[in-house]
């Protein structure tokens, strides 16, 4: 037990914790990082195909004009469509992937999917369309209503286009041309990508994968036909005489797991890094759960929550969830607080000691609630985690724990190494070979991937590339906009945004700047508008000299392999899944979009009258 004025009484030796995190983190890193998994192309195309849409869809090729279209249905092409309303522009064409608005919550249809978040934050437009979440957490199905509530309100279906896929877009002229795989060819003034930033499953590209037999399946295209069952009473009944395997224990596996552990005869949980999984606290909403009576409730209710993410303490805590609470023993001083009681500027390595020790803190908290919740020690101890909590996706469930206390669940624990390759029949890890009937891939998206391979096409004006011009660097306006391609808007996925845990709420955001600057151009009769190329140098040269940029991408480094961190092996912001963000937090980027809105001349852009 030692005790500083700085960190207070300490009942752990932070230096071994140190140690044993390094020592955790070297035994994962893999020399070929990203490229470990393979996208769900090629061979591989049977893991992405649509199990929701019908297969026989047809439809004649479409060719006409819109105002403006938007590409992606999930929440960000639908808060666009119902911002740009809004702001009085209804001519608004979404094209779409999937068979239905949604986006995430289309695809993600597996048992226990839920939002993670709390609902009042998360579900957007709760207060326009005056609906209260059944669930503090809403569950997958819920949310895919609400995306088409949404649809409904706003129009949105009108002019929609699903199951449709876009080929490519150029600038001609006036107007953006895209063409589709279905052979529409659709003018546009404006174009807004809202092509989410995880919506590629991907897997990992081991030895065997292709010859293995059992039935598999990607999470996020969930195969009801086998397991029984559906999204809205997932009743996993033709799972009774199977013997289920899952890769992953992220933060879609956590979900997964309790919910199959029910009914599978048996369930194999393969684990390479196990993570960190706090009390959720799920219930169903009282009515008065949300002060709803003010005004703004939901974007004061999620500035609160955003500001904890700040260590910033509001005078209440609504959310009042796993969230804050972990943020409270992580941030449980600001630096001027931290100065007022030391009686002197705290320097940085004294801040850089606070906050490692406050990280210790959490999660010694998070490992002894395994240690609480699962009875076998051997397995307890496989499940905990040594890292530091942002290291990974924090996740928050009461039953993934209680999961490994049935007789039928087993974890394969691979210490780190993963699950190495599949015989015919059977998982690999290292020498020993597990046999199932089907296995579940839980092992997420591709992430930190430029944006025209996330959108899936490429995007041409004045002769250039959207990918040759943003080869060396991503070069936007607040990442909204790029300079060489008018009326271009990118609303989520990019880079040069703000860092948001609730994606929702920067969504929101980006859609309401967006659509003032579409509705401002077309007021002040502009032909187009595009990012002048100098305030588009200025705004990189901000976010690329970022200290607090630095300061994550270190963080980052010393991190155990993932996603956040290009598997340990980042190279720059951009490989870095959270890279390259407004250095100054979601709040402050906020703020700096709506007081270049109150500003009025959109300030840093060019704009070509009629
Ligand atoms: P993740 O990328 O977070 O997890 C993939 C999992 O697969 C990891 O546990 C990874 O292990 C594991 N894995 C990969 N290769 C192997 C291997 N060879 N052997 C064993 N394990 C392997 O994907 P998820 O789908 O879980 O989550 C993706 C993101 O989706 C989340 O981080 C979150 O942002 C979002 N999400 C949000 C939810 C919400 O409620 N809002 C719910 C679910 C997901 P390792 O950690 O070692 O790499």
């Amino acid at each position: 037990m030692s005790h500083d004025a700085l960190v207070g009484q300490l009942d752990f030796d932070p230096d071994a914790l140190k140690r044993r995190y390094d020592a955790e983190r070297d035994k994962r890193i893999r020399p070929e990082g990203q490229g470990q998994y393979v996208g769900t192309g090629g061979k591989f195309a049977a893991y992405g195909r649509d199990p929701w849409a019908d297969p026989d869809f047809r439809r004649e090729p479409i060719r006409d004009h819109t105002t403006v279209i938007v590409a992606g249905g999930g929440f960000g092409g639908l808060l666009m469509g119902a911002r740009l309303r809004d702001a009085g522009v209804t001519d608004v064409r979404i094209i779409e992937i999937g068979g239905d608005f949604g986006g995430t919550w289309y695809w993600n249809r597996y048992p226990g999917a839920m939002c993670d978040l709390e609902a009042h934050i998360y579900l957007p437009l709760l207060e326009e369309l005056d609906y209260a979440p059944r669930h503090r957490y809403s569950y997958a199905p819920e949310i895919l209503e609400h995306s088409q509530r949404i649809g409904k309100a706003y129009g949105l279906y009108d002019k929609a286009l699903f199951q449709t896929t876009i080929t490519g877009a150029d600038r001609r002229e006036d107007r953006w041309l895209l063409t589709t795989d279905r052979g529409d060819e659709l003018t546009a003034d404006h174009l807004v990508l809202a092509c989410g930033r995880q919506s590629l499953p991907k897997l990992p590209n081991l030895p065997g994968i292709d010859r293995f037999a059992p039935h598999t399946f990607h999470s996020s295209r969930w195969d009801y036909a086998y397991t029984g069952g559906d999204a809205a009473q997932p009743d996993l009944t033709k799972l009774r005489d199977k013997r289920v395997g899952i890769i992953g224990t992220g933060a879609t596996a956590i979900q997964i797991v309790p919910e199959v552990a029910k009914w599978a005869k048996e369930l194999v949980v393969f684990q390479r890094t196990p993570s960190t999984v706090g009390v959720r606290g799920q219930c169903e909403t009282p009515a008065d759960w949300a002060d709803t009576s003010r005004p703004g409730w939901q974007k004061a209710r999620r500035e609160n929550f955003q500001s904890y993410l700040h260590g910033l303490r509001p005078e209440d805590d609504p959310v009042g969830d796993g969230w804050t609470a972990t943020l409270d023993v992580l941030i449980p001083e600001t630096a001027d607080d931290l100065a007022r009681r030391l009686g002197r500027t705290p320097t940085a390595a004294e801040l850089q000691r606070f906050a490692e020790i406050n990280d210790y803190r959490v999660m010694n908290g998070f490992r002894d609630r395994i240690h609480e919740l699962v009875t076998d020690p051997a397995t307890a101890d496989a499940l905990t985690p040594w890292y530091r909590w942002w290291c990974k996706r924090p996740c928050f469930h009461d039953d993934y724990l209680p999961a490994f206390n049935r007789d039928n669940v087993r974890l394969v624990d691979t210490a780190g190494q993963g699950v190495s390759g599949f015989t015919e029949t059977a998982v690999r890890v290292g020498t020993d070979e597990y046999e199932v009937d089907c296995l579940i891939f839980a092992t997420g998206f591709e992430a930190a991937i430029p944006y025209t391979r996330l959108a899936g096409f490429d995007i041409t004006a004045r002769g250039v590339a959207l990918s040759e011009h943003w080869r060396d660097q991503v070069r936007t306006l607040h990442g909204v906009a790029t300079d060489g391609f008018p009326n271009l808007f990118f609303v989520g996925g990019n880079v040069q945004t703000a860092m948001a845990v609730n994606a929702v709420h920067l969504l929101d955001e980006l859609a309401e700047h967006v659509a003032y600057v579409i509705a401002r151009s077309r007021e002040q009769g502009l032909v187009s508008v595009e990012p002048e190329p100098s305030a588009v140098d200025d705004y990189v040269a901000e976010i690329v000299g970022s200290a607090r940029n630095e300061a994550t991408y270190a963080f980052l480094a010393e991190c155990t392999p993932g996603y956040y961190n290009g598997e340990g092996n980042a190279r720059s912001g951009e490989d870095l899944f959270s890279g390259a963000r407004y250095g100054d937090g979601a709040l402050a980027y906020y703020d700096l979009l709506a007081r270049w809105r109150a500003e009025g001349s959109m300030p840093g852009m060019t704009g070509t009258p009629r």
